[in-house]
């Protein structure tokens, strides 16, 4: 089998891929959760990710590469309750790429670590033949709370589904730029710290959460269904999502189930601690339009319920999408 660009869109082929070379090649009990970011025993527990950035373009409305690689990690660390401390960034940079976009991406990258509170503490560069690509690849570090245990396996029936925000934007926002489409749609990419730390803090029952990447939510809830022992419903007209990105999606034909953010999560909480944990991420940071979107409920199959009661299954992304949004 040859690679193609569908192995790179966070769909199904992509965890074809994974299954089929990676984890068939790797395979240990803190691997084996595939979750968002590993959880390992030390003096305290600290939870590792590491992801690589491939994005193009380099800057594009709302951020850029260096605030994405940050960005991305970070949150991943957060979805296992891990308070973010350190990152290192590895930039592998194609001769022909212009110095003044790499001095724009890497301010960017610094400005974004300094508010997640992360600290920037190994990096590494090697330049490579090409065109003037620029590709950076981050790990994280984070400490996780005493007691903290978030995992898709928890998730329950009568869970509350909250979704932190506006879906489809970042994706939505890179694809303009690549088709040169003019609009106002601005990437989504934050860091999340504040709204998991409020949640934290004043003691919600957080049983799983996710970012909400590439593939989509209804990626993400296929993947948390194989996990847990439950399927969910979602409701499809309290997924938030703004104007111009719907009228994107329809112009394109595009499924917003599907689509990637950069600064969004799903947060499935205990159905009694739903509406303080809506509060508490609409007051925090980039979590003004949150909304909670559905339940987890019994069976195995993730359903999308229309506004007029239809009941349409959601399928994990299958197929090329968008591969390099990320
Ligand atoms: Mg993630």
């Amino acid at each position: 089998m040859k690679i193609t660009m569908a192995h790179g869109s966070g769909g199904r082929s992509t965890s074809q891929l994974i299954d089929e070379i990676f984890r068939a090649s790797s395979s240990n009990p803190v691997l084996d959760m595939m979750e968002d970011s590993a959880v390992v025993d030390g003096d305290t527990k600290i939870a590792v990710t590491t992801d690589s950035f491939v994005v193009t373009p380099l800057t594009f409305k709302g951020g850029d590469i260096g605030r994405l690689a940050v960005c991305g990690t970070v949150n991943d660390l957060l979805m296992r309750g891990a308070v973010p401390k350190y990152i290192t960034t590895a930039y592998i940079i194609e001769e022909g790429a212009d110095t003044g976009t790499l001095k724009l991406i890497a301010e960017s990258l610094e400005r974004t670590a300094k508010e997640a509170g992360v600290t920037v503490i190994a990096g590494d560069t090697k330049v490579i033949e090409g065109s003037g690509g620029v590709y950076i690849n981050t790990t994280g570090v984070g400490f996780v709370k005493d007691g903290a245990d978030i995992k898709s396996a928890n998730c329950c029936e009568g869970d509350a589904l909250i979704v932190s925000g506006t879906l489809g934007d970042h994706h939505a926002a890179i694809l303009s730029e690549r088709m040169n489409i003019e609009n106002n749609i601005k990437s989504d990419c934050a860091p999340l710290c504040e709204m998991v730390q409020n949640m934290m803090s004043a003691g919600v029952r957080i049983h799983a959460m996710r970012d909400i990447t590439r593939g989509g939510l209804g990626t993400v809830l296929c993947e948390f269904a194989k996990n847990a022992g439950c399927g969910f419903e979602i409701d499809e007209d309290k997924i938030p999502i703004t104007p111009e990105v719907r009228g994107f999606c329809k112009i394109l034909g595009l499924n917003v189930m599907h689509m990637g953010n950069e600064g969004k999560l799903l947060a499935v909480v205990s159905e009694s601690d739903a509406q303080k944990a809506l509060e508490i991420i609409r007051k925090s940071r980039y979590g003004e339009n949150a909304a909670i979107v559905g339940r987890a409920v019994k069976g195995g199959d993730v359903t999308l319920i229309t506004p007029l009661g239809g009941r349409r299954k959601v399928t994990e992304l299958y197929g090329e999408g968008l591969p390099r949004i990320c």
